[in-house]
């Protein structure tokens, strides 16, 4: 689905992404595990092409990303940014049809497209009219996943999509996502900071540090034959039980 080549980025002085290649298959979900600050929403943004590269190109299904098609190619993508990124301005339903009303769509397709997305991702129907300063936490992650998934796009890339929630809100929402992504078969690239959601959302994790990535596969393999002792330490610092490990 993406294919990056030798693609780096830096801020100033701060080189977020040494020169990497990363593939991302189809209909899986690909989770970006790593310490803050180790260029994870930095390399998500650079798939979708928020970001451009210093070095290297991104090719999704195939075709490099241009800046010419750039809008169009980003409409197969539904991104949620990290913290939501919802307007505070627009209701719940404003926020999620914001991009098909752009689109010119027909106001009955929006209402059924929104009413699928309700079910989908179990919003309660008689708060699509708040704001989101009138959600809780948990009903604005479902918002912002609504409006992520609204176009029906090719692929997910969801950037801490759990972030900030408390623990059972947080373990409620990663059952109904893993349920999601299960449902819609779709690419989806996910960023956590959390090993046990990582394990539990992705297919195969790619385990990042200062902009580099350390080793990547299914979970189990990184537990079974780490790459480097800093595959240790991330496990022993989650305080999961980790085979061959002190924790
Ligand atoms: P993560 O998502 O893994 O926490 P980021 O990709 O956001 O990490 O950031 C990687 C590094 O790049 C960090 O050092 C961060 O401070 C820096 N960085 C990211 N975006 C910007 C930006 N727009 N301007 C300056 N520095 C940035
Ligand atoms: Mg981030």
């Amino acid at each position: 689905m993406f294919e990056l080549e030798q693609v780096s980025r830096r801020f100033g002085g701060t080189q977020a992404l040494h020169p990497l290649d990363l593939r991302v298959p189809e209909g899986r979900t690909t989770v970006l595990l790593g310490p803050s600050g180790c260029g994870k929403s930095t390399l998500l943004r650079l798939m979708n092409g928020l970001l451009r590269p210093d070095t290297g190109r991104v090719l999704f299904r195939g075709q490099p990303l241009r800046d010419e098609d750039l809008l169009t190619v980003r409409q197969r993508m539904g991104y949620a940014l990290q913290g939501g990124g919802l307007f505070p301005h627009l209701t719940a339903e404003g926020n999620t049809t914001l991009m098909a009303r752009y689109l010119k769509w027909p106001p009955e397709r929006v209402k059924a497209r929104l009413h699928e997305l309700v079910e989908l991702t179990r919003f309660p129907r008689d708060a699509l009219g708040r704001f989101p300063g009138q959600l809780s936490g948990g009903q604005r992650q479902r918002v912002s996943l609504m409006r992520a998934l609204m176009l029906d796009p090719d692929v997910l890339l969801l950037d801490e999509p759990l972030g900030a929630l408390d623990p059972m809100i947080r373990y409620e929402l990663q059952g109904d996502l893993r349920d999601i992504f299960a449902r819609l078969g779709k690419t989806v690239v996910l960023v956590t900071h959390d090993l046990g959601e990582g394990a539990f959302l992705g297919d195969q994790v790619v385990l990042m540090r200062e902009g580099r990535i350390v080793q990547r596969g299914p979970l189990a393999e990184l537990e079974r034959a780490p790459a480097d002792p800093f595959v240790t330490r991330f496990f022993q610092a989650q305080r999961l039980p980790f085979p061959g490990g002190q924790a």
